[in-house]
This record gives structure tokens, C-alpha cells and sequence, in this order.
């Protein structure tokens, strides 16, 4: 940067900080995140993406845009891969409930994430540089709001700023329509127009399609809810543990690509029993290929299977005064020192086997029940409905429920890390990406993801 532009640059932010202050006093939602209309970058290209308005099957189609001039934090990505999140189903394919109100009529990019090389930065961006190769995160971090100065990054508010209010147009339709990016990331498009805070940069040679499936969103909060310091270990102030420990008995309820990359943390982090728990054959195979040490299919056992979970978490003796672990009273006795519930309800009906609940309130209330006095769970899916639960065990049962974003990853710390486990072999992507998909064939591979035919489904653009 010569003299000139430094000043200039200087002269902007100074500016652009008064605005911006301006704009958070009145509360102004899109102010705060497209903080400066100074010193325009123009990348205007053509590019194709995937546009979702209106309602029911076909309101997803695949259209020419071209790219508007970016501003102030955006970042331009244009993407190598993004995966096709299940909870996103309702908005691309017109199913389930999770799409509807002003949104629906905006012309949306959707996905949430995705992973791609830095083609453009607004003036005031510093994390990462043109040509750098980036996780476009699913959960943002800031590192200067409220949350994510407690150390919660995973609830960064960033996060909740993505309604049609704060959204911004990132390209036009051939007919002048303004196209917007889904969370501010708009993942199934060649390219991704997001802002500073959603962008990590990372540092590998692996391919597209297995950067993609680990540093999507489900595979982030996995590995994270398995691998990362601890929520309540943070909160105390002690700087951070793990709460999966070596030795530790872990429970995987659900099979997703979620729970698959969970079952790989358990293993990296050195737990010796790992319990995958999912109706779908093919997926409790694929969880003992990546790591179970037993799998359980919640159909088969009903009403047992949190019973049975407790009988596998007995250890090999149940002496209590040489360390064994109870095997029944009133909290619950044994059961896995640490639980993933990563089940869900369902969006449509599957056409693999069906699991016992498909609003997914039965397994997370299996999940906590089966956590041990002592133990942890982390919670990551998205059911509906309301959850009841045994009282006692709530109340005195002694279980620390963690529940957040990403499955408490920090987004800066940990996806960095996470992509080390993919470069040094630990965590195996090419298991869980079974269908790589071109973006073309975004629509097909969407069904097998909603059906359940496919674990994950990775496009490649
Ligand atoms: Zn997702
Ligand atoms: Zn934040």
C-alpha cells in the first residue's frame, strides 16, 4: 500500500467509524453489518447460482447473475465446495416448515456455508487477503460482541443478523431482480458474497470436496462438540478442556454426518467405548468403519435402549468401592460420560428405515437420559415439538447440558484445527462425503440428502 492509499484508506475508516457508530445507536441492523458505502471494490462478473423464491417444489432454480460492487467488509469467495445441509431442505426444495414470511419472497441464494478461494475484500477487511483459501463458516465470529468476548463465539450475535432486514443484495437477475445470499453466505453458487466475520482462512492443499465436507457446518459441530475445549470449562475461567477425555465412554444418538464426524472426534480424542445410535443400517456401518466401538439401532431395542447404553457404559466391573460405576438407582446409574444428540426431526419421510420418533423429541430425551451422573451432552439437532423429561434427573441427575451453535466450536480457533485432523489423516472425509455432486446436479443430490439415500452430499463447483 503506497502513502497515497494509506491515507486514503485511513481517511475512509475514520468515516466509516463515525457511521457506523451512528448506525448501532439507532440500532440499524443492515448498517451494522454493511458498515461503510465508501470506497466501492468493483468485481462485477457474471456468475451462475442457485435461486430459491416462492413456494413448493421447483421455487429453487439455477440462473446468470451478475456480481454488484462490494463494500466495506465483504469478502468475495468464489466457491470450491458446500455441502447440503438437511436443515436447509425446506427452503431449496420447498418441504418442511423452515422457510416462509419476507424471506420467501426474496430471491435467496441458500446454503450456509462452503469453502472457496478469496477473489475480493472490501477496503476494511484484515482476516483474509485475495487468493487466500477460506472456510466460509456457518457460525460467524466477530471477537468483538458480547458473546464472543465471553468466549462463546459459537453464539456470536452476527448470527441472528440474517432476517430480511439485514440482509444485502449481492448480484441482479437478467431482469434487474436483486439476489440476496441465505445467512450471508449463499453457498450453492459459484460464487459466495459474505462479510469479514464468516470467513476463516485456512491453510491446506486437501481437495475441494474433502475441505468442503470438513469444514461444513454439521462436520464443524461434530468434531467440535468432541474435540474442542468445552463450553462450561471456558465459562469457568480454567482456560479450556475437552470434554471427551481418553478413556471416556461417549454415546452418538443420530448417524448423521453430524453424529458420523462426532464418532471420529470420540475416536480422536482417545475414548475407548464409542455407541453409534441410528436407524439406518448403512449408517451404523459407515459409524464402525469411522471409528463406533458398538452401534444400536433404536428401532430393535425401543424402550431398552437407553438401558442398553447404560449396560455397554458398565465398564468391566460394578464394585463400587474399587471404582465401578453403579448399575441402577435413582439418577440413572451408569451411562456414557458424554452424549452427541445429533438425531432431529425429520423434513420429509426417509426413504431408508424410518427412526421411532420424526419430530426427533424421542432420542434427545434417550440422549439425556443415557449421560451418566457426571456426564455431559451436548445437543446440536433440530427438533420439534416440546421436550419432557424424568424431573429428578434435571433437577439433581448431576448431567451438564450444553446446547449452542457448531456445537460450541469456535469458529477462528477451531476450524483450523479441524482441518489439521483432515491433513494428518484423523478425520476421514471421504467416508462421510458419499455423494460429490457438480453444481448442476444441486437439485438431485438435495432429494437423496432429504430422503436419506446419501450420508452427505458434497457439490463440487
Ligand atoms: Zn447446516
Ligand atoms: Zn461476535
Amino acid at each position: 500500500m503506497d502513502a497515497e492509499d494509506a491515507h486514503a484508506s485511513r481517511r475512509s475508516l475514520l468515516k466509516t467509524g463515525l457511521a457506523a457508530a451512528g448506525a448501532a445507536a439507532l440500532g440499524s441492523a443492515p448498517d451494522v453489518l454493511a458498515q461503510s458505502r465508501s470506497a466501492s471494490v468493483s468485481t462485477a462478473r457474471r456468475f451462475r447460482g442457485w435461486v430459491s423464491r416462492g413456494s413448493g417444489a421447483g421455487r429453487t432454480t439455477l440462473h446468470d447473475l451478475t456480481l454488484r460492487p462490494i463494500t466495506g467488509r465483504q469478502v468475495v469467495v468464489r466457491t470450491e465446495a458446500t455441502n447440503l445441509c438437511y436443515s436447509n431442505t425446506g427452503a431449496v426444495l420447498g418441504l418442511g416448515p423452515n422457510f416462509g414470511g419476507r424471506l420467501s419472497t426474496m430471491a435467496l441464494i441458500q446454503g450456509h456455508g462452503g469453502v472457496g478461494i478469496v477473489e475480493a475484500v472490501g477496503p476494511e477487511v484484515r482476516r483474509v487477503q485475495v487468493g487466500d483459501r477460506v472456510c466460509v463458516s456457518g457460525t460467524p465470529q466477530c471477537g468483538s460482541c458480547y458473546q464472543c468476548l465471553r468466549g462463546r463465539a459459537d453464539m456470536c450475535q452476527f448470527l441472528g443478523r440474517q432476517g430480511p432486514d439485514d440482509l444485502v443484495p449481492i448480484a441482479d437477475m437478467r431482469d434487474g431482480t436483486p439476489v440476496y445470499a441465505n445467512s450471508h453466505i449463499g453457498g450453492l453458487a459459484e460464487l459466495m458474497v459474505t462479510f469479514e466475520e464468516w470467513v476463516v482462512p485456512v491453510f491446506t492443499k486437501a481437495s475441494a470436496a474433502d475441505l468442503g465436507m470438513v469444514c461444513s457446518c454439521v462436520a464443524v459441530a461434530g468434531l467440535g462438540a468432541t474435540t474442542s475445549q468445552g463450553v462450561a470449562h471456558l465459562r469457568q475461567g480454567s482456560g479450556g478442556q475437552a470434554l471427551v477425555e481418553p478413556g471416556s465412554i461417549v454415546a452418538v444418538v443420530g448417524c448423521g454426518p453430524l453424529g458420523l464426524s462426532g464418532v471420529q472426534g470420540a475416536r480422536i480424542s482417545g475414548a475407548s467405548t464409542i455407541i453409534a445410535i441410528d436407524p439406518v443400517r448403512v449408517r451404523r456401518e459407515l459409524a464402525m468403519k469411522v471409528g463406533a466401538t458398538h452401534t444400536l439401532d433404536p428401532n430393535a431395542e425401543g424402550d431398552k435402549l437407553v438401558e442398553r447404553v447404560r449396560e455397554l457404559s458398565r465398564g468391566p466391573h460394578n464394585r463400587l468401592w474399587a471404582g465401578g460405576r453403579d448399575s441402577g438407582g435413582l439418577l440413572g446409574g451408569a451411562g456414557a460420560d458424554f452424549v452427541l444428540e445429533a438425531a432431529g426431526a425429520d423434513q420429509a419421510p426417509p426413504r431408508v428405515e424410518a427412526g421411532p420418533d420424526p419430530t426427533g423429541i424421542l432420542p434427545l430425551r434417550q440422549a439425556y437420559e443415557m449421560c451418566a451422573p457426571g456426564g455431559h451432552i451436548v445437543t446440536t439437532s433440530l427438533p420439534r415439538g416440546n421436550l419432557t423429561l424424568p424431573a429428578v434427573l434435571f433437577t439433581i441427575g448431576g448431567r451438564t447440558h450444553h446446547a449452542g451453535q457448531a456445537g460450541g466450536a469456535s469458529p477462528m480457533r477451531d476450524i483450523p484445527r479441524l482441518v489439521e485432523l483432515l491433513d494428518k489423516g484423523q478425520y476421514n472425509a471421504k467416508a462421510l462425503a458419499t455423494s460429490v455432486i457438480p453444481l448442476e446436479q444441486m437439485l438431485q443430490a438435495y432429494e437423496a440428502v432429504v430422503y436419506r439415500t446419501t450420508v452427505t452430499a458434497i457439490m463440487t463447483v
